[in-house]
């Protein structure tokens, strides 16, 4: 799942991993936990979370390596908010090759920065993350402008970019991505 903060990554993929019965792997939850779990790795990332900022490529990795062996060996995962920049993404083909965790399709949620600043106030209200003050979204927003669209050109030129307008009801988002999966063959309704 590929989308600016706040365009519902989290939900769909939440779902998607239901549906489909397979894992829903999470960067930014991950991360979250090591940070509330006091681990070393949640003490390094932890300012990184709370400016808005990427935390540092091989740390998130490193994270996910293993986690995202393991899921394959069950029977697959969905992936939110990994990779979120090119090197990840280059990182991400290299275990495709060595590791056996190709990815089958990209989904794109598109959404305007207008209605994302709209959900952003929302999600402050109900959740309260250290990232989702006003000021810290601006970054994010900038960060994912910066770092992570160049994605968008990265899987559209090998062909498996899937758009989806993410600006329509949570069902109708889902019945969208599961329409592309099943045309895929990923997935049965
Ligand atoms: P959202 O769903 O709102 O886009 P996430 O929960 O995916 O937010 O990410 C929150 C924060 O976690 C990011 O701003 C960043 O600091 C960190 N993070 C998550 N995934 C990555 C990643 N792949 N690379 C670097 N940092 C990440």
């Amino acid at each position: 799942m590929l989308a600016p903060p706040g365009a519902g990554k989290g939900t769909q993929a939440s779902r998607l991993a239901a549906h489909l019965g397979i894992a829903h792997i999470a960067s930014g939850d991950l991360l979250r936990r090591e940070v509330a779990a006091g681990t070393p790795l949640g003490e390094e990332a932890a300012g990184y979370l709370d400016r808005g900022d990427l935390v540092p490529d091989a740390l998130v990795i490193g994270m996910l390596r293993e986690a995202l062996k393991r899921a394959a060996a069950k029977g697959g995962f969905i992936l939110d908010g990994f990779p979120r920049t090119l090197a990840q993404a280059e990182a991400a083909y290299t275990l495709a090759v060595t590791d056996d965790l190709a990815v089958d399709a990209v989904i794109w949620l598109e959404v305007s920065e207008a209605e994302l600043r709209r959900r952003m106030v929302a999600r402050a209200a109900a959740e309260g993350r250290s990232d989702d003050t006003r000021s810290v979204f601006e970054h994010r927003l900038a960060v994912y402008a910066e770092q992570t669209a160049p994605l968008l050109e990265f899987y559209g030129n090998r062909g498996v970019l899937h758009k989806v307008n993410g600006e329509q009801s949570v069902d109708e988002v889902f019945a969208d991505i599961l329409a592309i999966l099943e045309r895929l063959d990923l997935a049965s309704s």
